[in-house]
């Protein structure tokens, strides 16, 4: 089956970079891209019309987590200036014993709005960082029935982070269960890379640096290098992680995890905000941008969700310039790749005082390219013969939008998840005209928030001070809620 794509600003890549041609073609066959850019006149089986629409490279989101929306909510926890400045612990550090996993079903609600919501809005290869644990017979089966491009396995830790009844935060350390976890994700990997037509991949998750002993970290990476998967872990993340590790090695978070050899090209870190470089660490011995870039890991840079905590990197541009492979991701919600893009030119500017940084040109290579080596994959991330046929047709001409001349600019400018039109992945289309052609939206939507509500029902239960979800995070106005 050979389908023409026709009549937009085709993003192809040359071999050299991307590349935009007016009026372009693509041509996909079966899983694979068979021509990308200019004219096609060969045998065509069905034609697809991209008109005043820009078919792009499906973009690679480096940083999501399979758990719903539920705990993202309470990321910016009111009652907790200590995080500096909130973060994860706000809803993963409960009393000890008092939170109750969700039994499968609700996993399996919250899994498919994750991959819908994130693939509605850009994203056709999710690499999934960590979220709900168990049942992982369903999320292959998931990965399967709902299409998407995904790299997994159960997130691992020897260190558990709890809260006592004052409100203190404390990691609580079990080696065995850190072994037992990585064990898990082993098998996973070994089960699963590959399965659902090769769109399930297998790659490591150790979940935060400081919540990995030493000996874990090293032991994850051994067996990532063993099974050749990418490895992920969060660094550089938060104040309170950088301070920890500070104590307990006496070097930053990147230089530490430099000399236990967890940083290659095959290493992908989450975020890394807090280095030498940035201000607030006070901290400007070494260089830990240098070592990024001499070891080859890549940064997972997820700026909406850093600027929501009031942080960014010092800075997008800093880190390109030294050398440093930076890839994009969204973290938390909502998962709009579009709008990621526009989060991560900004950011740059404001950072730098520059206007002539953080272009257009980098911030789309990020978000595409970018993921490319860490995963070591040179058919993904491009509009090429011989890629994988992971598509996006993003409507630019609309009243929403504004009158261009580049449509990539337009596209950091104006654009935003909501005017992708048609996802493209492996050759068959899952959305099209903005609507999942495989499951019923509002079903799926109606579950996950079903599943949310009860999560925030729950949480006075396991909060350290009992706190209801609106005393946590208050209203922007006083909330009527109906009887
Ligand atoms: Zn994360």
């Amino acid at each position: 089956m050979r389908t023409l794509i026709e009549g937009g600003w085709v993003v192809a890549h040359s071999g050299a970079g991307h590349e935009v041609h007016e009026r372009g073609s693509v041509v996909v066959e079966d899983d694979r891209i068979l021509h990308a850019g200019g004219p096609y006149t060969g045998p065509v089986d069905a034609r697809l019309s991209a008109r005043g629409k820009l078919v792009s490279p499906g973009f690679i989101n480096i940083h999501v987590h399979t758990a719903g929306s539920g705990g993202d909510y309470l990321l910016l926890d009111m009652a907790r200036n200590d995080y500096r400045t909130a973060n994860y612990m706000s809803f993963a550090a409960p009393l000890k014993g008092k939170l109750t996993p969700p039994p499968p079903p609700t996993v399996a609600a919250l899994r498919a709005f994750v991959f819908l919501h994130a693939l509605k809005q850009g994203s056709t290869t999710l690499i999934d960082v960590g979220g709900l644990r168990g049942d992982w017979e369903g999320y292959a089966r998931l990965v399967e029935e709902l299409g998407v491009r995904v790299y997994a396995s159960p997130p691992f830790r020897d260190r558990d982070t709890f809260m006592d009844s004052e409100g203190r935060l404390y990691y609580d350390e079990d080696v065995t269960a850190g072994q037992q976890r990585l064990r898990e994700a082993t098998d996973f990997v070994r089960k699963y890379d590959g399965a659902a037509q090769g769109r399930l991949r297998g790659m490591l998750n150790a979940a935060q640096v400081e919540t990995c002993s030493e000996p874990l970290l090293r032991a994850g990476k051994d067996a990532a290098r063993e099974l050749h998967v990418p490895i992920h872990t969060h660094a550089g993340g938060n104040l309170v992680e950088f301070q920890r590790i500070m104590e307990e090695h006496r070097k930053t978070p990147v230089q530490f995890l430099a000399d236990i050899g967890f940083l290659d090209d095959r290493t992908l870190l989450g975020h890394v905000v807090f280095t030498t470089a940035h201000p607030w660490p006070r901290y400007p011995f070494g260089d830990d941008l240098r070592v990024l870039a001499e070891t080859g890991a890549t940064v997972g840079h997820c700026p909406y969700k850093y600027a929501k905590m009031a942080m960014t990197l010092h800075s997008f541009q800093r880190y390109l310039d030294a050398g440093v492979t930076v890839a994009l991701g969204t973290d938390t919600y909502p998962m709009d790749m579009v709008a990621e893009l526009r989060w991560a030119s900004i950011l740059a500017k404001v950072t730098d005082a520059n206007y002539q940084v953080g272009l257009p040109r980098d911030v789309f290579n990020a978000a595409t390219l970018g993921a490319c080596r860490f995963l070591q994959r040179g058919d993904l991330g491009r509009l090429a013969p011989g890629a994988k046929a992971d598509i996006l047709l993003i409507d630019l001409d609309h009243l929403g939008a504004p009158v261009y001349a580049d449509p990539i600019k337009a596209l950091v400018d104006g654009g935003c998840g909501r005017d992708v039109d048609t996802v493209i992945v492996d050759g068959k289309v899952l959305v099209q005209g903005g609507r999942a052609t495989r499951v019923d939206e509002d079903e799926v939507y109606a579950k996950a928030r079903r599943a949310t509500e009860h999560y925030w029902s729950q949480v006075p239960g396991w909060r350290w001070d009992g706190a209801t979800v609106d005393r946590i995070i208050p209203p922007a106005f006083p909330v009527r809620r109906a009887p």
